[in-house]
């Protein structure tokens, strides 16, 4: 528990660091980039300076783009709340999932019969699944299946210990499942950090997950992961059912942190 709350402490001031130099530095950027892209147009095709310029220039669109990124990545969202179906939900985003993780991943739904209706911002949990397929999809190169699953869960006294901030009750859950690479035991301490990442730098910025645990802690949710190398990786989302007063929402400024400790 007191590792949980000194990550989402740290999370937090990282947040906050982070999104106060990507805000300078945007518009740096814009400054760098509008510059030169003056100069650009003003030269011909054989000028010398031309080239050297638009390498600048390229540099420069790649850096908005990574400080965009980040921007993202701190800015505390504003939930705009609704009452949703994690199935419909789900369904919805089906399709678009499918073209991000390709041909050779199996898509699969394992949908709850009944609705599992919860108090959200369907565009932050969408931004949930993609993060997730993402990895998916970058951990089966081979192929392989992904699994979504809806459903409830019952928090017994004993586990809801486990679970900063959640209170014994039912839950709705969202697991994505995968068959890939799976994660070997520094991995999974480490993989919700922001900046954390296995990947080669213009793949991977480390912070698909520290956003899906952020977006999943705002929604007065839990997220956790099980994995082991060669077998594939897990992820468990609970969120409070819509209604049922299991936990009241936080809505800003609020990131982690749970009360008590
Ligand atoms: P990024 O994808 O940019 O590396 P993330 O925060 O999304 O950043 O993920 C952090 C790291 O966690 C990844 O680099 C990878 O090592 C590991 N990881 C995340 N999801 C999976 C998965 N489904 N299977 C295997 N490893 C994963």
């Amino acid at each position: 528990l007191e590792a949980q709350l000194q990550q989402a402490q740290k999370m937090e001031a990282v947040g906050r660091v982070v999104g106060g130099v990507a805000h300078d530095f945007n518009n740096l950027l814009s400054i760098i980039l509008g510059y030169t892209e003056v100069v650009v147009d003003e030269l011909t095709e054989e000028h010398p300076h031309r080239e050297p310029l638009e390498e600048i220039r390229d540099a420069a669109v790649r850096a908005r783009n990574l400080t965009r990124q980040l921007l993202a990545f701190s800015r505390k969202q504003v939930l705009e709340m609704d009452v949703v179906d994690l199935n419909d939900l789900v369904r919805g985003f089906e399709k678009l999932l499918r073209r991000v993780i390709g041909e050779d991943i199996a898509l699969l739904l394992h949908l709850s019969e009944t609705p599992v209706m919860v108090e959200a911002d369907a565009s932050q949990l969408e931004q949930v699944l993609m993060n997730l397929a993402v990895n998916a999809r970058d951990a089966m190169p081979d192929g392989g299946r992904l699994t979504i699953e809806t459903g409830r869960q019952r928090l017994t006294e004993r586990h809801s210990v486990l679970k900063p901030g959640l209170p014994p009750g039912e839950y709705a859950l969202l697991r994505v499942g995968d068959t890939g690479s799976g994660m070997d035991r520094e991995t999974l301490e480490r993989l919700f950090e922001p900046f954390f990442t296995t990947k080669s730098r213009d793949k991977g910025t480390g912070l698909g997950l520290a956003t899906c645990y952020g977006i999943i802690k705002q929604h007065g949710g839990h997220i956790r992961v099980s994995s082991e190398p060669g077998r594939g990786a897990t992820f468990t989302a609970l969120l409070p059912l819509a209604g049922n007063g299991a936990q009241p929402i936080a809505t800003e400024a609020k990131q982690g942190a749970p009360a008590g400790g």
